[in-house]
């Protein structure tokens, strides 16, 4: 039996729950549209803000780049002798660098040819053992 009672609560049910998702859907259009006017707005207000106060916001820039040198200049200062030693540290350990570096090329360049005395084969003039026999050379 068709039970008409019930039809009608469905029927109602229906209705108001696709008349909701309407309204959600148009309130999110309506939402969206009215958040991007404001943002024009808001970037509109920004725009003449910053028109009328350029002066104001390039002296602003001024003072806060001035600050930024001094507090700069202000821990030089106070480190300078932490800096001066880290600094000629530094330059000492690149001329150490350089020092070994000169000394290699030098030692390149003037290698003498050294034979081995047990076995007469051609070794570094620096060697302690001989690399083909293995012998102590001192
Ligand atoms: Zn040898």
């Amino acid at each position: 039996m068709f039970d008409f009672g019930s039809f009608n609560v469905i029927f109602t049910v229906v209705m108001i729950f696709s008349l909701l998702i309407f309204v959600f859907v148009f309130a999110m259009i309506l939402s969206s549209k009215l958040r991007s006017k404001m943002m024009k707005h808001q970037i509109k207000a920004t725009k003449y803000m910053m028109e009328d106060s350029k002066e104001e916001l390039s002296d602003i820039a001024a003072v806060s780049s001035n600050i930024a040198i001094k507090s700069r200049k202000k821990v030089l200062d106070e480190n300078e002798e932490l800096l001066t030693e880290m600094a000629t540290r530094n330059a000492s350990i690149n001329k150490e660098g350089v020092e070994i570096t000169a000394r290699a090329i030098k030692k390149g360049l003037s290698k003498q040819v050294v034979h081995c005395k047990y076995c007469g084969k051609e070794i570094d003039d620096d060697s302690v053992f001989c690399k083909f026999c293995g012998k102590n050379l001192n």
